[in-house]
């Protein structure tokens, strides 16, 4: 699981691993995203909220990530979880869901405040891949995704009101996951300023002392 708050770069971090891991990548964000597009009945309603900068209802996420860990690739490589759980009551409904197996690994990857709302104004995504960039690093060819040929644009949610929403909420919401994770002795804090390899590298680093701890290979 990676937790961090917007603009820690949790997502970018998520799909590197992914690659790097062969682990699926499941970014309940990315999901409600494709939801949003394909304009299903849980899109039509999850795209007030998620322009508003408010979280969606524990029951509808709960639901959507527990009918996507049941999928063959989840089943047999595990996964990585990235923006669920966001609440306390969601921690819980995992590890409900996950009896008797458990999450292994918590990262933690912390910035600053003023570095994550530096990060989120120049942040734009693929609207087909999801693919991150940003005003500078943008795609070779006129905002045209280096992946997959999508239009890269910046996301909905990513106006200042609703940036500065989802940062308290996270404060509120999400960072009491940390000490819930820290008394589990599952939590791994990544200082997260700092380039993608660096804080790749990092992470890296954290991965291994974990596998040392737990003699695995
Ligand atoms: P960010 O981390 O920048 O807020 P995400 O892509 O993770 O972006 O999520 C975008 C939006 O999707 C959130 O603001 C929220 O409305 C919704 N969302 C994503 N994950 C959850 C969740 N676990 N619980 C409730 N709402 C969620």
């Amino acid at each position: 699981m990676v937790l961090g708050k917007q603009g820690s770069g949790k997502g970018t971090q998520c799909v590197k691993l992914s690659r790097r891991l062969a682990i699926p990548h499941i970014s309940t964000g990315d999901m409600l995203r494709a939801e949003v597009r394909a304009r299903t009945e849980l899109g039509i309603k999850a795209r007030e909220f998620m322009d508003r900068g408010e979280l969606i209802s524990d029951s509808i996420i709960i639901k959507m990530v527990e009918k996507r860990i049941e999928l063959d690739d989840a089943r047999t490589r595990g996964f990585i979880l990235d923006g669920f759980p966001r609440t306390l009551s969601q921690a819980k409904s995992l590890d409900e869901m996950l009896l008797p197996q458990a999450i292994d690994m918590v990262i933690d990857i912390e910035v600053p405040t003023a570095v994550a709302l530096k990060r989120i104004a120049s942040r734009r995504i693929c609207v087909d891949c999801q693919a991150v960039y940003s005003t500078s690093k943008p795609p070779k060819v006129n905002w045209t995704c280096n992946l997959c040929g999508g239009e890269v644009v910046q996301r909905d949610d990513d106006t200042q009101e609703a940036i500065l929403k989802r940062l308290a909420l996270y404060e509120k919401e999400t960072a009491p996951l940390i000490s819930y994770y820290q008394e589990q002795g599952k939590l791994y804090r990544i200082n997260g300023v700092g380039s993608e390899e660096v804080v790749a590298n990092r992470i890296d680093k954290a991965i291994q002392e974990y596998f040392k701890k737990h003699e695995k290979k």
